[in-house]
């Protein structure tokens, strides 16, 4: 696994704590925006598409920490926008370090190396560089041409300093198995600790709506990916997730996993469905009706969801806190993970999908190639 000891053995004491005490929601990775501004504009994102004196605004370290103090989860994944953009991003992450929180700056690469100097390295900071593909499929998803070889320069010049470097891909309708393998060489070949790996979300505000996969889509992706699987490749995730996705495990949504803070609050239920907002963390975690949400409550926003944010921290509470769960995360360690078979020679573990196709398109046929004029002033402003 492309996780380090310490962090694990932090998770692992941190979910133990949670049960000893009885709590039977908590958090383990708390999605920190400090800003909704991005310098690219990708047809699959969700984020970006606020008015302009939304875009303009930024939390201040001190609202981050208090959110951070606020919740408690060990690990912090500050996605946005594009976090380097955010005026104070090196006091925000100082700050989360110094509180020994295990802090994953998500961004595009595009700033990387301009701003590296305002960081240090340290086992609680890793740099996770979005990458979707290898070249021009990248800089096709991202809308952009260039993209992939500056953030594969920054990857590099990051890991040469002494950085921890790790990568989140998104995979469309449109992905390519074959690319998606390439992309995994790639990425182990430049020394990536980990890569993170998600099928994309039907976000209401993306421009392009017909690119997202149904659920049953999802698992005959990831089992054509992972038909011809590697031993070097490192994924920072739990190998649990990774069955789930094959449609080896089953697993349900724990939205309170990962409680989303931004400029508008507590964001209710999850970093993907945006239903309002509290003030604070015990409102959110008091006023959201839970159970209306995940695969199993029946709720359509969640049907074909299948994202990390929202599976993710119950494959790690499954891991911790249950014999099952336990046993087949020590076995997918320490013998890997079989190759996958296609959908029809290799049944579904008890896991329940939505066969409802849509028609797709390639991802790139809604890009505008540059981001709205708006958002560039606003960015080469920040930057
Ligand atoms: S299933 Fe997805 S959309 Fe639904 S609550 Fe969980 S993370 Fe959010």
């Amino acid at each position: 696994m492309g996780i380090p000891i310490s962090q694990m053995w932090t998770v692992s004491r941190y979910v133990l704590t949670q049960r000893l005490r009885g709590r039977k929601r908590y958090p383990l990775v708390l999605m920190l925006e400090p800003l909704f501004r991005c310098n690219l504009a990708c047809a699959g994102c969700g984020k970006i598409q606020h008015p302009v004196d939304v875009l303009r605004r930024e939390l201040t370290p001190e609202q981050c920490f208090q959110a951070v103090e606020e919740c408690g989860a060990p690990i912090v994944s500050i996605p946005g926008g594009e976090p380097l953009l955010h005026s104070r991003i090196d006091e925000i992450v100082r700050g989360l370090v110094r509180r020994k929180k295990y802090v994953y700056l998500c961004t595009n690469g595009l700033l990387l190396e301009k701003h590296l100097h305002k960081f240090k390295p340290s086992k609680y900071l890793s740099f996770s560089v979005h990458i979707d593909g290898v070249g021009e499929e990248h800089d096709a998803a991202v809308c952009r041409k260039g993209v992939y070889d500056i953030a594969v320069a920054a990857i590099k010049t990051a890991i040469d300093r002494g950085f921890r470097v790790t990568t989140n891909s998104t995979f469309f309708r449109d992905a390519d198995p074959e690319q998606a393998r390439k992309l995994f060489d790639e990425l182990t070949e430049l020394g990536v600790e980990g890569m993170m790996i998600s099928p994309g979300y039907e976000y209401e505000k993306a421009p392009q709506q017909d690119n997202f996969l149904p659920r049953e889509e999802t698992v005959h992706l990831f089992r054509r990916i992972f038909s011809r699987t590697k031993t070097a490749w490192r994924f920072n995730q739990s190998p649990l997730f990774l069955e789930f996705l094959k449609g080896r495990w089953d697993l349900d949504c724990t939205p309170w996993g990962n409680p989303t803070y931004n400029l508008f609050g507590w964001q209710k239920p999850c970093y993907l469905v945006d239903e309002g907002y509290a003030k604070t963390y015990q409102e959110l975690m008091d006023s959201v009706q839970w159970e209306n949400y995940g695969q199993a409550s029946g709720n359509p926003k969640c049907a074909n969801c299948m994202v990390h944010s929202g599976y993710e921290a119950t494959a790690v509470q499954e891991t911790f806190t249950t014999w099952a769960g336990f046993w087949k995360t020590a076995s997918l360690v320490l013998f890997g993970s079989p190759s996958t078979q296609p959908l029809s020679d290799e049944p579904l573990m008890q896991l329940q999908v939505n066969s409802s196709a849509k028609s797709g398109k390639a991802c790139a046929s809604s890009c505008s190639t540059e981001a709205p004029a708006e958002l560039v002033e606003l960015s080469s402003r920040a930057s």
